[in-house]
């Protein structure tokens, strides 16, 4: 397998490959396997890894770390198995995404679900309905579903330093 790196094309494509997972992005020479191979480019047409990693090499640092695309990569690794290059997207993304964290540029889809759990132990409390419930006590499955509300709420004291949200 080929390991040619080539001249960073711009100064993003520089500061990603110094974040751990970024370090193989010189190595990209814009094949569009991974995107061919992506289980999440065949679904949606927003979602293309070679187009992705294209922007961090051309310098577009605003458009890609305030951008959702890089949150959709479900890093089935995939695209590394592909690459003739020994380019692993996912761990580009994944590096994309830290720095992401580093500067707040979480997308709120995210940061809402990490409330929701924070507040409620779980991501389905609201969802979960009467219907739901007689649903699985016809089925005789388990109805209470209580989380324990007291162990979130060490884990939201001692990591978020505060109290449950209602
Ligand atoms: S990451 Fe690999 S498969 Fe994807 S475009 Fe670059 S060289 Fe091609
Ligand atoms: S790891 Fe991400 S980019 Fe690669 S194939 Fe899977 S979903 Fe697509």
């Amino acid at each position: 397998m080929s390991k040619t790196s080539h001249t960073p094309t711009s100064s993003f494509t520089k500061e990603l490959a110094e974040i751990p997972g970024g370090e193989g992005i010189n190595q990209c020479i814009q094949c569009g396997i991974c995107t061919a191979s992506c289980a999440v480019a065949s679904v949606s047409d927003r979602y293309r890894p070679r187009q992705l990693i294209q922007k961090i090499l051309i310098g577009k640092r605003d458009e890609v770390l305030k951008s959702d695309i890089p949150w959709l990569c479900m890093t089935c690794r995939m695209c590394e198995e592909r690459c003739q290059e020994g380019v692993s997207p996912a761990e580009i993304f994944q590096a994309v995404r830290h720095l992401a964290v580093k500067e707040g540029q979480v997308p709120s889809t995210f940061t809402n679900v990490a409330d929701q759990v924070l507040r409620d132990g779980w991501m389905l409390e609201e969802a979960y309905s009467d219907f739901i419930e007689d649903d699985r006590e016809d089925l005789g499955l388990e109805t209470d579903l209580a989380f324990d509300a007291e162990f979130t709420q060490k884990l939201r004291r001692k990591y978020f330093g505060g109290e449950k949200k209602k």
